[in-house]
This record gives structure tokens, C-alpha cells and sequence, in this order.
């Protein structure tokens, strides 16, 4: 079984995927935006592959 990875948003705590939260720079800087609370933050740590 395949899981998307996930994010919990550090203001809220609502946990979404990380596909559509992750927004991808030229410049390869990353900005997660919140699906609920609509706060972006720029440039957070992901953790890839467990
Ligand atoms: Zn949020």
C-alpha cells in the first residue's frame, strides 16, 4: 500500500497532503500554504521517506 505523505499545519494542526499543500519555486524554495486556515509559511522542512 501506497501512502501520501502528509503535513500537519503548525497553526492549525490539520493534517492534509503534502502534494497539495507544497507549492514548488524556480528558485526551490518550497511554500505550504494551509488548505483550512489559508497560513503559508516559506520554505519548511519536509521530511522525505521514513
Ligand atoms: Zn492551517
Amino acid at each position: 500500500m501506497r501512502r501520501d505523505p502528509k503535513v500537519i499545519c503548525p497553526f492549525c494542526h490539520q493534517q492534509q497532503p503534502l502534494a497539495k499543500t507544497l507549492t514548488a519555486q524556480s528558485n526551490q524554495n518550497v511554500i505550504f500554504t494551509c488548505l483550512h486556515c489559508h497560513e503559508s509559511i516559506r520554505n519548511i522542512v519536509t521530511s522525505k521517506g521514513e
